[in-house]
This record gives C-alpha cells, structure tokens and sequence, in this order.
C-alpha cells in the first residue's frame, strides 16, 4: 500500500514541521479520487452537479438563420443596384413583399426588387441574406427605403449551427452546471442528463466543552459553531453532508464515530482535537484504524491538521475507505482550512473540472505584519474605487477564534509563504468569497 507518509515525502518541500500550503495541496490532490458511478436526473436537477458525459447536440443552434434585428430582410445582391441620389449616398428603395415574425415564418421566397418585413428571431426569408435595422430606414407606404452603405452583405443575420452545431460536443464531461449550462441543455431540448452520484461527505465536532443549540451552556462550554459552518460549507458545494454530531474527547466514541462514517461517506471532516496536546489519542487510534499523518502546516490560521484515509474496519486497509481531514477546532480556521485545502479536493473528488480561484491585486489600506515562511489568509473588505483600483481593508480582530471576522468579511487578504511586512498602499493578492454564477 502506498502509504501518506512515503508519498508526502516526495513532495518537494515536504517538512511535516512546517508544510508549506501549496505542497499540502499538492499531497491532497494526489489522493483525491473521483466518484465514478452515475445517474439521470432531471435537467434542473443538475444545477451543481457534474456531468458524466459529453452532450452532444442533437440540433443546430439556431435551427434556421435568422433575423439578429427588428428591420427588413433582402437580398444583398440588390446592394449594388442601388440608385445614386444626387451628391448624397446611394439609395435602395424595395417593396414590402410580407412579414416573418418569430414562430411565424414568411412562406414565399423574396422576389428581386423586394424586402421582408422582419422581427428579431424570425428565420431569415428565402432568397434573403441580410437585414436592414429599421431604424436606417424610410417607409412610405408599401416601400422602405434606406442608404446602401449603412448596410453590409449578410449584415444582422445570425447563421444556423452559430451558437451550437448538431454533432458537437456542447458541454463535456467534468462539467460543474451552472444557470447558462442548464439553459444551454435546454435549448438543446434534452430533458435529462447524465451526472455523477453526489459526494458523501460525513462530518462531526470533537470537544468535551461543545454543546448543542438548545442545551444550556455551563462554564467553560461553547456552543458547536463547526458543525454548522461545515453543513454550510458543504450544502454550498451541493455534496450530501453527513451530520454526525459531537462527539467527546474519549478514544472508544471517536473510533466508533470515525468507523461508522468512513463506512458511509467518500470524505470525513472532523473539527477540534488535532492540535498539539489534543491530538494524541487522536494519532494513536487513526494510526490503527487509517493511514493518517498530523501535519503543521505553514499557515495561518489552520496550523495543525491531519489528513488522510481511514477505513470502516478495525484495521487500516478493511472495509470501506474514506479520505479524513482532521481539521483545526476554532471557528475561522475551520473556514479556511476548508476553502484552502479540502474545497478543491471535494471538487476534484465530483469529478467536476473547476478552475483555481482567481487572486485579485489590492492596494492594502494599512499596514500588516507578516512573518516570512507561512501564508496567511486575513480576513479582509475589498471596494474598488472609481479609477477601478481594488483596495483592502483587514477586518478587526484577526483571531482564529473570531466568527464574526469572517461574517464581516468579502475576500480573504493573501498573503504569501514568503512576504514580509507590508507598508500601507502596498500590493496584496485577495480572493473575493462571492462570484456571480
Ligand atoms: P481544539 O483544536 O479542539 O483544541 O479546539 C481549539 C479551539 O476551538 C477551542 O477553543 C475549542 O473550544 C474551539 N472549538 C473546537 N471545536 C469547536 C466547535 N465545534 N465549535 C466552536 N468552537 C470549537
Ligand atoms: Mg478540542
């Protein structure tokens, strides 16, 4: 078997010590297998899900050539018959032969000397291949006139097969659907799609001191904030999210609880009990039962974490395995452990083939300490100003512990393993939380 640990030591840069985040991406990456079973579902059903074939088109998009303008359709042959008008342009002067409205074609083909009356969407006329846009023209009863040069041949027309050809691939496999995906099928007129099955991913809070909402908070105890966020995070992701509760600081209820998820799910993440001092029993039982190592990684928040497999049985190896993601237990690096090393693993493991997140430059409006050798994700508000410069601002209290700096947040402010202080004005990459589609 190939074991985490032989195979994070080929990992350049790896130091368990200290494990820069693009190598633990690395290492993930490297372990995250796709689902590959598949079902049919109804087209709307597969907004976020991910497509398990190809779709090909079974017809030209559009269908016909048609009109891209409310105007007159013709023959721009009749371009070069046009009349000059004196000193002014060249005139074309046609008769209205009949009117193709969307759904309502014109039957006939366009005689020489004559236009169609056309509106946006309408198929283009026989014996027509351009249109006039009506605002160019002059219509004085049955006749519509207008200067040849304000129109080109084959002006305004859009072509059969433009936007989608019978016989291509329109979406391929590995697709994440989205809105205009969704569209884009339908438009085909298929109503059912092929995707793959969603992601299990099971999850669970560790701590004596955790307490459920509804249950009365005694001293020392802190409501299970993890739990929540993790759901969020994961409804987000349209996985199927597992909730397995809290479980105690006690070796027999996290085995039973790791076991049992690693038999239901693809994925476990845990939150809580795996930073220095906590996570020995914690090491001790998935050195048994998984093939997991305790990393420190280089990064802020969200240092320790464990990462690796874990099976259903009472050995490594049997029953069913799951990939593990010992997570930190305060709030924040929960969130950012989850954005910056399991969110691309859950993507790879749907089978979806999603882009990296784009980083946007931002003049950072204060200074910030930063130590070189880690990077760090503050939380940051980014506005852009009316030159279309972003600038950013960190949220107050950096804590690990503090919620309510995400809450406020709109990007992460990234900052490099290997930058140093920052002055005021200076450069910084952000990653904004919310896109369009
Ligand atoms: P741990 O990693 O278990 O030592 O937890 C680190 C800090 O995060 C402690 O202050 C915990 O009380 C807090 N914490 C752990 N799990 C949760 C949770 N599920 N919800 C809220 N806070 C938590
Ligand atoms: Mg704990």
């Amino acid at each position: 078997m190939t074991t985490l640990n032989n195979l994070s030591r080929c990992v350049a840069d790896y130091d368990p010590e200290a494990l820069p985040v693009a190598a633990a991406q690395a290492i993930v990456r490297q372990w995250a297998t796709p689902v590959t079973s598949a079902e049919h579902v109804p087209l709307r059903d597969a907004l976020d899900r991910v497509l398990a074939a190809d779709i090909v088109s079974p017809i030209d998009v559009p269908a016909h050539d048609n009109s891209a303008m409310d105007g007159y359709a013709f023959d721009s042959a009749a371009l070069g018959t046009s009349t000059p008008n004196g000193d002014g342009p060249r005139t074309l002067e046609l008769k209205i032969a009949g009117k193709a409205l969307a759904g309502h074609p014109f039957d006939g083909k366009a005689a020489r000397g004559t236009c169609v009356r056309i509106m946006t969407g309408a198929p283009m006329p026989a014996g027509c291949d351009t249109v006039v846009p009506q605002e160019l023209t002059k219509v004085e009863g049955e006749t519509v006139s207008f200067a040849a040069d304000a129109v080109r041949p084959g002006a305004n027309r859009r072509r059969a097969g433009e936007d989608l050809a019978a016989g291509q691939p329109a979406l391929r496999a590995g697709r994440w659907m989205r809105a205009a995906d969704i569209g884009l099928v339908a438009s085909l007129g298929i109503a059912e799609v092929s995707v793959r099955r969603r992601l299990r991913v099971a999850f669970f809070s560790t701590g004596d001191e955790l307490r459920s909402i509804g249950e009365p908070l005694a001293t020392g105890c802190v409501y299970d904030s993890n739990r929540h966020t993790l759901f969020a995070m994961l409804r987000r992701l349209n996985v199927e999210a597992i909730d397995l509760g809290v479980v105690r600081d006690e070796p027999g209820a996290l085995e039973a609880t790791i076991r049992s998820a690693a038999a239901n799910a693809d994925v476990v993440l845990s939150s809580g009990g795996v930073s220095v001092g906590e996570a020995d029993f914690t090491r001790k039982l998935l050195d048994t039962i998984g093939d997991v190592a305790f990393w420190n990684l280089a990064m802020r928040p969200g240092r320790p974490l464990a990462f690796g497999r874990i099976w259903s049985g009472a050995r490594a190896g049997d029953g069913h395995p799951a990939l593990f993601f010992g997570l930190p237990g305060n709030p924040v690096a929960v969130m950012v452990t989850f954005y910056q090393i399991v969110r691309e693993a859950l993507i790879a493991m749907t089978g979806a083939s999603v882009d990296p997140v784009p980083l946007v430059g931002a003049a950072c409006a204060v200074a910030i300490r930063k130590r070189p050798g880690r990077t760090e994700f503050q939380r940051g508000i980014a506005r852009r100003d009316a030159h279309g410069q972003w600038h950013v601002t960190p949220t107050g209290s950096q804590s690990s512990a503090a919620l309510s700096s995400m809450s406020e947040a709109n990007c992460f402010i990234v900052l490099a393993h290997d930058a140093a202080d920052l002055d005021a004005g200076d450069n910084v990459d952000i990653m904004l939380f919310d896109a369009l589609v």
